[in-house]
């Protein structure tokens, strides 16, 4: 039986060039978006095409309710996965003194608690299959470096660090390994207002990045070469840091 990855966000972005590049590398795929179905529509399409099966779910990661049912519900009809790409995210950017209370929660439920609504009900099921597994989350250079005006977002990022250096030591023993990926600046609709010239200068091979070049390094980690690597965060940013 073909081996199947969740990828959160895949109706766009980073999450759609992810989840392309594994169903091209074999595996089946559980798409995964907000409210854009046409969109994952389309990329299961795509998918089909390249004779691998892709079946969506639909939910907001920060429903941490909507996020466990839809997931056993899930994994009771087709079996638990062989791996997750925890890539759902949001920013809100903002100088601290004028960042809102909204602003904080949002950025830190979608990323961070989405994260824990996600992964959570899909552990023990990956555990009970007693095969290798692959747990891969989307953090960012901002979770490295701190990024003026990202206070909210560098936390969540920074915090996802900390949550997989810890998950991959308790899933070690199973073969399950557990790894950041995070990215720099990549061109899709989160950064379409930041890629200007200031911001390039920051990035010393001078050009952001696509998400075809973070779907290489998710592609790198899912795949049997990447089975003795797990509790790192592997940093794909243009030499940022
Ligand atoms: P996009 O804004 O292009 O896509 C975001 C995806 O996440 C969409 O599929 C969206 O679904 C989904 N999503 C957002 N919020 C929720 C939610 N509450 N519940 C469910 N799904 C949600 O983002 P990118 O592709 O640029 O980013 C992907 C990941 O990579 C994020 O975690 C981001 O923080 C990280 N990253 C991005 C960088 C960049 O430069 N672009 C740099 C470093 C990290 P829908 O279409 O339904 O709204």
């Amino acid at each position: 039986m073909t081996d199947t990855l969740l990828v959160t966000g895949s109706s766009r972005g980073i999450g759609r060039a992810i989840a392309l590049r594994l169903a091209r590398d074999g595996f089946d795929i559980v798409l995964h978006c907000r409210q854009r179905r046409d969109a994952a529509e389309a990329v299961a399409e795509e998918i089909r095409g390249i004779g691998r099966e892709a079946r969506i779910l639909c939910f907001d990661v920060t429903d941490r309710v909507a996020a466990r049912e839809a997931l056993e519900a899930d994994i009771e009809t087709h079996g638990a996965y062989y791996g997750v790409i925890c890539n759902a995210g949001i920013t809100a950017d903002g100088a601290f003194p004028a960042l809102t209370d909204e602003d904080w929660d949002g950025v830190i439920h979608t990323n961070l608690d989405g994260f824990y609504n996600v992964v959570k009900p899909l552990t023990m099921p990956m555990v009970r299959r007693r095969a290798p597994g692959r747990i891969v989350i989307m953090s960012s250079v901002s979770g490295l470096m701190g990024n003026r005006g990202q206070v909210n977002y560098s936390a969540a990022k920074a915090g996802l660090i900390g949550a997989m250096k810890a998950l991959a030591v308790e899933l070690a023993k199973r073969r399950i390994t557990v790894n950041c990926v995070a990215p720099g600046l990549i061109d899709t609709d989160m950064t379409e207002d930041l890629a200007g010239e200031e911001a390039l200068k920051l990035i010393p091979m001078q050009r952001t990045g696509t998400g075809e070049e973070v779907a290489g390094a998710v592609s790198f980690l899912c795949s049997t070469d990447g089975a003795y690597v797990t509790r790192q965060v592997l940093a794909v940013n243009g030499g940022m840091c």
